[in-house]
């Protein structure tokens, strides 16, 4: 019936003993920390900019712990303590667009 995939069957018997297919639209995965995969918090489905993401720096992509260690690194990295290379690879990527700036 339906082409796209997003739509999840469900199929029913009717009263009358037919066989049919429902259709129904599949609720969104929840948010999640892109480098530890927790749940995101203060994320909502519905509502403006500010209910649907957080306005902090990486609001939306990492939880507060994980962008609280890039911030560490970020500047850890600016000062010359460490090397972008001894920053682990999950939070490579993140250091790196803070250091870019
Ligand atoms: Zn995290």
């Amino acid at each position: 019936m339906y082409r796209s995939r997003s739509y999840k069957k469900a199929r029913k018997v009717t009263r009358t003993g037919k066989n049919v297919v429902h259709y129904r639209r599949a609720k969104n995965a929840p948010h999640v920390c892109a480098i530890c995969l927790v749940e995101l918090n203060g994320i909502g489905s519905s509502g403006g900019k500010s209910r649907r993401t957080n306005s902090r720096q990486f609001g939306g992509v990492l939880c507060s712990r994980c962008s609280a260690e890039v911030v560490k690194f970020g500047s850890r990295v600016e000062q010359g303590e460490i090397k972008l290379d001894d920053v682990g690879t999950r939070y490579r990527a993140y250091v790196l667009q803070l250091v870019a700036h």
